[in-house]
């Protein structure tokens, strides 16, 4: 990025919690790297450490044990995290916090906010099925209400930090009968030691090793009927319309800060590497190349900063999110893929960080909903 921009939104204190994320992801995180790669996952300790730090829910009330901060200190901890290439579930650990704070009675939020603030506490929210991802409403786990318990049953699939997580923000149906999304609800579960909950080994995936990834499994699972998110049964659906916008955005700073790292990596490297007797970057199909991706990082970061803003203001609505989430992983992806060219056979071999970059972004068009889903809501708007 050039050197004279600033994010609109930064501040003073937001530049000071940028530092120390910074120093701490250097100190604790990177070292740790090819070791969380093999196990895929962070360890335990490195929840509690983040949490020490205020890196987990920084954007949550004091009273609740967050970091009190706004939508900007979050921002940081997933730009810090992008630039230094690790994978850390910290982002979904926010989103579910968002949604016990937004919907959650207050029992609950003081139950569950200051142990996830604290790492103590790991979160997954769980919506995807194995017959259901994009097509939300076709899920088909259930909960029958039996006297003060919800008696649970079914399955999901592609749970981040899944294989970790002590809370589960789980969708599911509380009414199967009911039209469209009108029978789903939320229900918080609190994994440890319960009958009727298993979660699966973390999955293969292509990428993003060092994260966790999980199949979770509920075969007649009791939890209180006192879990359930929000005020009634029905509106679960709804609850998570309103927080994708958030999750969207997260993966869009994850975005913008790939491709400023590849660009910066790439520019590194075809400065060292000489053919035909000169570095790469004399070629002018390299400078080209290069002088695209940059431009690229910078137009991206540019409308994420405005997006930043518009969501601190309340005034982000959910298709210029969808935009940003479309937008930006589309351009992370090409810019991934046109620094692995220009690293040529280096790019393919997995000790160089840009062959993982490549792998680790292409499930940035995926989740969160497909770009092919972002660009039917955008189409709505027309
Ligand atoms: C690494 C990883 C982490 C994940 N983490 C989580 C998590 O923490 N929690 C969670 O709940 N889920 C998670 N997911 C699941 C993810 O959100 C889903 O994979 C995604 O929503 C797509 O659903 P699907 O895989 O069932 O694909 P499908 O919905 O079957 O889609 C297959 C293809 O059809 C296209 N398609 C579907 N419907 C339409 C349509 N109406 N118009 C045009 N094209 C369409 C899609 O765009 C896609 O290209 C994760 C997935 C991965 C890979």
């Amino acid at each position: 990025m050039d050197s004279t921009y600033t994010s609109p939104w930064m501040s003073d204190d937001v530049q000071s919690f940028r530092k120390t994320v910074r120093q701490f992801i250097q100190r604790e995180f990177v070292p740790q790297q090819a070791r969380w790669r093999e196990q895929h996952r962070a360890d335990a300790e490195a929840w509690t450490k983040a949490g020490a730090i205020g890196m987990l829910l920084p954007d949550v009330p004091q009273e609740y044990g967050g970091g009190g901060g706004t939508f900007a200190h979050e921002v940081v901890v997933l730009d810090e995290l992008g630039r230094a290439g690790v994978h850390f579930g910290s982002s979904i650990q926010s989103i579910v916090a968002r949604y016990i704070l937004i919907h959650g009675r207050e029992e609950q939020k003081r139950n569950w906010l200051p142990r996830m603030a604290r790492g103590e506490v790991v979160s997954a929210i769980a919506m995807t099925e194995p017959a259901a991802g994009s097509d939300l409403q076709s899920i088909q786990t259930v909960a029958r209400r039996e006297g003060d318990h919800y008696v649970i049953n079914g399955s999901k699939t592609f749970i981040s930090n899944g294989s970790q997580a002590g809370l589960i923000c789980l969708a599911l149906k509380t009414d199967p009968k009911a039209a469209g999304p009108k029978g789903i609800s939320l229900i918080l579960v609190e994994t440890n030691g319960l009958a009727g909950f298993r979660a699966g080994h973390p999955l293969e995936k292509l990428g993003r090793h060092g994260q966790d990834v999980s199949e979770l499994f509920f075969d007649d699972m009791h939890v209180p009927a006192s879990s359930l998110l929000g005020p009634a049964e029905g509106k679960g659906f709804f609850q998570m319309m309103d927080h994708l916008s958030y999750e969207r955005l997260a993966v869009s700073v994850a975005a913008v800060a790939t491709m400023e790292r590849a660009v910066d990596l790439t520019t590194q490297y075809v400065k060292d590497r000489v053919a035909f007797g000169k570095p790469l970057i004399e070629f002018q199909n390299t400078r080209m190349k290069l002088a695209e991706c940059k431009t690229d990082a910078q137009v991206g970061r540019v409308f994420l900063d405005s997006c930043i803003e518009r969501f601190i203001a309340g005034r982000l609505d959910p298709v210029t999110a969808a935009m940003a989430k479309y937008w930006l992983t589309e351009r992370e992806f090409h810019i991934a893929d046109e620094c692995v060219q220009l690293h040529g056979g280096y790019g393919y071999m997995v000790e160089y960080p840009i062959a993982r970059m490549w792998a680790d972004c292409r499930v940035q068009r995926i989740y969160a909903g497909t770009n092919e889903i972002m660009k039917e809501m955008i189409a709505w708007s027309l």
